[in-house]
């Protein structure tokens, strides 16, 4: 099952290797402190220190370390209520921005690449949503149909007597291709991230975990593996990773464990007929799974939810193979050259928050779709804490619902897996 080259790491950084920081002592005192060095924080930096602010960006693992470098790379519209229920949860018009703010996030990642030529391998692949049930299907098609106007994505729909144009499988019921979806190379897109943050003059620690944060006289003082350190802001990019340091927001935050495999390297022709053009592809599913070639077009990388409880990467190798198998037979006995996993920060409400909480600024909670997302709100909280326009989100002052007794650890995760498997299932 295992190839000999398998290692239980991310692929990605085989050919992306992530940044080092230097090993340097801590300024005693800095503007902003940047706790989390993903997307998130390095999009953040680069505009406090374009501002003049000397920043600081401290990381528990190496930059990019976090779901940054490890995650599946797809680029799609990122906000997972629809209009209707944002619009019953916080107004018409608010819903209407937020969702904007949607479009905006993959709109602003392209230019980044397009026309800054920002380094991540950007690529216009589109996605494939397949149906898990002829009802699933139905529902697809609604969907994609009934777009708010002005607020719609490009989309075909593929039904199943065509879908072997797209993904070569029956295992779908057809589905709906979002063509305007793109894909990159998530720890290049780290690279290039912290190459901006650090030409415009953001400092770096990797290794460095913070684990107190009080309030002083002059704003915070935070106490990391590195010693103490004075900073007058202070910025939470912490995610999915959110540790005891910050209990506010951990008791706000779900971690919840993603896992990918990479197959051993296929030969191109049989990738480029099994996931047509290269496309990005995720089915109907509760317990969402995704899928992709590697950007060299010979393995593909297949990640999903593949236990009830968090375990490590290389155990999830049978299933995970398993899952891929029945989507594609022919891969029954393909071997595996790598796994990894990484914690998405979920939120209750199933949205991002941006704002201030205490004085302390945050951004967090992307729900597996921060690729966009999180480079466009770190480059908006960024802005914020410089005090330069362009930072105004329909996401500020939105509250940030935790639930009672909850306090960081979604204990309760392997029953509503469980209750999603038993829905896929059942096909409802
Ligand atoms: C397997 C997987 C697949 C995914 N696939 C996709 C996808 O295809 N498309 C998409 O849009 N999104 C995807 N995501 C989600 C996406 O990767 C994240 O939303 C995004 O990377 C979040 O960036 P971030 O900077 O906010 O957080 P992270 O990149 O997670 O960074 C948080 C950082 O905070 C650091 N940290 C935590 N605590 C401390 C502390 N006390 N002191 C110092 N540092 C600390 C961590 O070490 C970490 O590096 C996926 C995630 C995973 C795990």
């Amino acid at each position: 099952m295992l190839a000999d080259d398998f290692a239980a790491d991310c692929y990605w950084t085989r050919d992306a290797p992530l940044p080092e920081a230097p090993d340097a002592p801590l300024p005693a005192a800095v503007d902003v402190a940047i706790v989390g060095a993903g997307y998130t924080g390095l999009a953040a930096a680069r505009e406090t220190a374009l501002a003049g602010r000397r920043t600081l960006l401290l990381d528990a693992g190496p930059i990019g370390g976090g779901c940054s470098a490890r995650n599946g790379g797809q680029v799609a519209f990122s906000l997972k209520p629809s209009l209707a229920t944002l619009a019953a949860r916080h107004g018409a018009a608010t819903a209407a921005r937020l969702y904007g703010e949607g479009f905006e996030a993959v709109d602003a990642l392209r230019s980044l690449a397009r026309d800054e030529q920002l380094d991540c391998d950007w690529r216009e692949v589109g996605c494939f949503v397949g149906a898990h049930t002829p009802r699933h299907f139905g529902a697809l098609v609604r969907e994609a149909e009934t777009q708010p106007e002005g607020l719609a994505m490009r989309y075909e729909v593929v039904p199943r007597a065509r879908q072997r144009e797209v993904v070569d499988t029956a295992r779908y019921h057809g589905g709906v291709l979002y063509p305007g979806d793109a894909a990159v190379h998530p720890a290049r897109l780290v690279r290039a991230l912290h190459a901006r943050a650090v030409a415009a003059g953001a400092e770096c620690r990797d290794h460095t975990e913070v684990h107190g944060l009080a309030r002083s006289a002059q704003g915070f003082e935070l106490a990391t593996a590195r010693g103490r350190l004075r900073a007058r802001e202070v910025l939470i990019a912490t995610n999915g990773y959110t540790g005891r340091f910050a209990p506010w927001f951990r008791r706000r935050l779900l971690p919840i464990g993603s896992y990918i495999i990479a197959t051993e390297a296929l030969e191109p022709a049989q990738v480029a007929r099994l996931i047509v053009a290269g496309r990005n592809v995720g089915d109907t599913r509760r317990v969402v799974v995704y899928y992709r070639p590697s950007p060299d077009g010979r393995r593909i990388l297949f990640g999903g939810r593949a236990a009830a409880r968090e375990t490590d990467a290389a155990r999830c190798v049978p299933r995970l193979r398993a899952m891929l198998a029945d989507i594609f037979p022919e891969l029954a006995r393909v071997r595996v050259s790598a796994a990894w996993m990484g914690f998405v920060g979920f939120t209750f409400d199933t949205m991002p928050h941006f704002g201030v909480r205490d004085g302390i600024h945050y951004s967090l909670g992307y729900c597996g779709q921060g690729v966009p997302s999180a480079t466009y709100y770190g480059r908006k909280i960024g802005l914020k804490i410089a005090g330069r326009p362009g930072h105004e989100t329909a996401l500020d002052g939105l509250p940030f619902p935790s639930r009672p007794f909850y306090t960081g650890n979604p204990w309760f995760l392997p029953w509503a897996i469980a209750g999603y498997r038993l829905r896929d299932r059942l096909g409802v």
